[in-house]
């Protein structure tokens, strides 16, 4: 049985990003592959050696200050579970949480984990469109959609992009960058929310999760014929070809 832990469900969860959630259930399930939910909100416990992918999303300035410190309480095991290969989507608001700090529009610092080398500053200029990137899974160069909003401007330190820009804005809008990925944590900014909109990302978070229980990791074919054709629209739009 696979456990997907979506972290402040009720808070961390703006523009639909529990899709995410869902698309990661519903491929498991279209697959026969045993899959619980378990979502754990503001000062509840869960133990991250028994969670296979931990989802969190995106959220307000005030939503993250809300959370802040409940995560901050987590930042042990989260380290632990971080080292030892577990599955973390991040998106947004949970993806800048993940790293040092969040300065906002206010210049209040909300600290973050500090468990990925990055951090992010406010500006007045929000980054708000379509995006595309370019990522490499598995030696596959894959082209992904979504769109963005955010304050926050994320510089990278020592730590992997997600992928590099093809279309938008990213990280900071200067440096081609978007999203940080370190082991098997994947940060971006994309809602879309990303995972149903992109469902050879969401097959590569279950072969890894699959992988890490030593259960069979060959995943039967779905029909996903809406879900490229979504995805080739967008590639369209933006006046890009080809790829998943
Ligand atoms: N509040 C953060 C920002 O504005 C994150 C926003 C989000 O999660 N979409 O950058």
């Amino acid at each position: 049985m696979l456990t997907v832990c979506h972290l402040y469900p009720d808070l961390l969860n703006l523009y639909g990003d529990r899709g995410n959630v869902i698309a990661f259930l519903q491929r498991c399930r279209w697959r026969n592959i045993p899959v619980q939910l378990l979502e754990v909100n503001l000062g509840e416990t869960v133990d991250f050696n028994q969670v296979d992918f931990l989802f969190l999303g995106g959220g307000s300035d005030r939503e993250q200050n809300l959370i802040s410190d409940d995560l901050g309480q987590r930042k042990v095991f989260l380290h632990q579970a971080i080292e030892d290969g577990l599955i973390i989507l991040a998106i947004c608001g949970g993806y800048q949480l993940l790293g040092q700090y969040y300065r906002t529009l206010e210049n209040e610092v909300i600290p973050g984990l500090g468990l990925l080398d990055y951090y992010t500053v406010a500006s007045t200029k929000r980054f708000i469109g379509n995006v595309a990137i370019e990522l490499n899974l598995d030696n596959q160069i894959l082209k992904v959609t979504g769109f963005e909003n955010h304050a926050g401007k994320t510089h990278l330190g020592n730590i992997e992009p997600l992928g590099n820009l093809l279309s938008g804005y990213g990280n900071n809008g200067k440096d081609g960058t978007e999203g940080a990925r370190y082991k098997n944590v994947f940060c971006s900014y994309l809602h879309g929310p990303l995972l149903p909109k992109n469902s050879v990302f969401t097959d590569h978070l279950i072969k890894l999760a699959l992988c890490r229980r030593n259960m069979n990791k060959e995943l039967i074919s779905l029909n996903d014929e809406f879900e490229k054709d979504a995805h080739k629209l967008m590639l369209s739009r933006l006046k890009l070809s080809g790829g998943d």
